[in-house]
Parts: C-alpha cells; sequence; structure tokens
C-alpha cells in the first residue's frame, strides 16, 4: 500500500474492495494468515451473500471473508484490529487515519461526522480507536542520553476554559483541569504524560524512567524540579519573570507544544475528560515524533499499528 495523499485516499473512499485489498496487503504482506489463531496459513477466501433489504436483490457481502483451515473461524481484514465490529467501510477508516495523521491540531467527530457522513456518535468513536492505534508504548528508548543530549520538562494543565493562561493555572485557580508534564527531546522524540499532580516526588519519578540520566535537562523554576542535577548530568533553570531565553537555556520547544495541544483540543474538541486525555496525548506525539514522515507514510504506520490493536465500545465509555 502506498498513500501519496488525497488522490490515493478518494479512491479507498470510492472503491471499498480496493480499500480493503489494500489493507490486507498491508497487514498480510506475506500472504494472508488467520489473526485468530497461530497455525493458520490455510486459509480460503469465502463468498458469503447478503439480500439487499431495499432492492430484495441477493449481492455479495461487502466485506470480503476468510475461513480457516485450522480453526475452522471465519476473519476478514478488520478481525482483531480496531477497526473490528464497527460497521464502517474500509475506506472510510482509511480517509480518517489520513485526516488525522496530516491535520496538526487534530480532527473533531463533528468535523469527521459531517466529511464521512456518518453519525456523531461514530465518527467519536473512530477518532478514539485511531487513537488507540497511535498510542506508541514502549517509546522507541529512553529520551536524551548523550554528550549533547537537551530534554525540556515543563508541566502545564489542559481542558477547562481556555483563557485561563498556564501561570495562572499552577495555583488553585487550575480547578478541574488535568496536569500534564511534556519531556521533549530537542533531537528526537517528546512524551507527554497525565501527572496526578505536579509535586516533586511526582515530577521526578516519572521523568526518570523516561530521561536517560547522560542528559542535561531544561527546566522553569518550579520547585518541583529542584535536585535533578543529582540525577541527570546537568540540570538548568530559566526564570520565567526575567529572562525568557537566556542562549540554550530555554524551554521554549516544550512550550510550543503545549500551546500546539492546548489550541489542538480547545479548538477541535471543546471539552476533553480526563478519561481520555492520555489517547489525545498520544495522537499528538505520535504526529510531532513522526514530523519528518510524509502524510501518506504516517497515515501507512499507523494503518500498521492498527493491527492487534481493539478498543470496544465499552472500554471507550466505561
Ligand atoms: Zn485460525
Amino acid at each position: 500500500m502506498d498513500i501519496n495523499g488525497i488522490t490515493d485516499i478518494a479512491r479507498y473512499l470510492t472503491d471499498e474492495e480496493a480499500a480493503q485489498n489494500a489493507l490486507a496487503q498491508l497487514r498480510w504482506p506475506n500472504g494472508v494468515e488467520c489473526p485468530l489463531c497461530d497455525g493458520g496459513k490455510k486459509v480460503y477466501e469465502v463468498k458469503y451473500t447478503h439480500i439487499d433489504s431495499r432492492t430484495g436483490e441477493v449481492k455479495p457481502t461487502v466485506r470480503k471473508q476468510w475461513k480457516c483451515g485450522a480453526c475452522r473461524k471465519k476473519f476478514s481484514v478488520t478481525s482483531r484490529s480496531i477497526f473490528e465490529g464497527a460497521h464502517i467501510p474500509v475506506g472510510k477508516w482509511i480517509y480518517a487515519i489520513f485526516l488525522m495523521c496530516s491535520s496538526k491540531k487534530g480532527v473533531s467527530a463533528n468535523q469527521l461526522s459531517r466529511e464521512l457522513n456518518v453519525s456523531y456518535k461514530s465518527a467519536w468513536f473512530m477518532c478514539h480507536r485511531v487513537r488507540e492505534a497511535m498510542l506508541q508504548e514502549p517509546l522507541r528508548g529512553m529520551l536524551g542520553g548523550g554528550k549533547y543530549s537537551v530534554v525540556e520538562l515543563d508541566e502545564t494543565f489542559v481542558g477547562g476554559k481556555p483563557k485561563n493562561n498556564r501561570h495562572a493555572n499552577r495555583t488553585s485557580a487550575a480547578g478541574k483541569k488535568t496536569a500534564v508534564m511534556t519531556l521533549l527531546d530537542r533531537r528526537g522524540d517528546v512524551k507527554t504524560v497525565v501527572v496526578p499532580d505536579t509535586r516533586m516526588g511526582t515530577l521526578q519519578e516519572l521523568a526518570k524512567p523516561i530521561v536517560h540520566p547522560e542528559t542535561t535537562v531544561m527546566t522553569d523554576q518550579h520547585a518541583s524540579y529542584y535536585g535533578l542535577h543529582e540525577h541527570f548530568t546537568d540540570h538548568f533553570t530559566v526564570n520565567h519573570n526575567k529572562e525568557f531565553v537566556r542562549g540554550v537555556i530555554h524551554t521554549n520547544f516544550a512550550e510550543s507544544y503545549h500551546s500546539l495541544l492546548k489550541r489542538g483540543i480547545v479548538g477541535a474538541f471543546h471539552h476533553v475528560s480526563e478519561k481520555h486525555l492520555s489517547r489525545y496525548l498520544a495522537e499528538f506525539d505520535r504526529r510531532w515524533n513522526t514530523r519528518k514522515d510524509r502524510d501518506g507514510v504516517r497515515t501507512t504506520n499507523v494503518l500498521r499499528s492498527a493491527q492487534g490493536k481493539r478498543l470496544r465500545y465499552k472500554e471507550v465509555i466505561a
């Protein structure tokens, strides 16, 4: 499968068979295998028909099916993937993933619902499933590491009303906002995590397993970062009240990342509950960490990550 841009996506939207074949090719490059059991290399394509409720005609089922010679069960290209169980054509899934991969600030369920002509509920669920596929766990490695590596740590509060600014949020005025910490490797990846609070113990214990000890860390003067120099190569702090940037000592990248995140959440999602926030963060992290890829490449890789993951509706609304 090769997605170069919107023309390829448009083809899959209008030709569901082509979309399914493309996904099958991506999922099973060495021939179709049964996703339901381990021994399933011997599979047979089976043709099922259904009666069209409007015209009364007998038609082949839309989704191509196979039967496994080992476990005798039937499956389709969407079995055991984030697409399973949803009555949504594969072409629409590919379009949704492309949209979420190519838009910097993300896509709202409303927009997806309009563009794909599916219900708001379906669109909302599709967004969550795609985010599940975008979750990169575990990280490809620790952030930082090496002589000149720099990782910026910064915390912020998201959700709630957009008018509150970052510094005001640090006080009790934060209300129902959720605290997140961003760890951004200037030469590499970003990782954003939801934190229960912004106390020293919490932030530092979360940062240590994510950031390599041979790293220079940059933070603001938040007291919770005090003492980081004992664990890392070095620790510099920025005093936002006096100076914004002192040469290389700044947390500007982490702060820009936060504003991107907030603009996305405020603009496209209106309100994000704490429960779903980790998935939103995963979506933003994935886009950032693959920022050098073309949109089509990013889309193809997310389609690959969609295999073997399944998110039940119950788990999303629970
Ligand atoms: Zn099988």
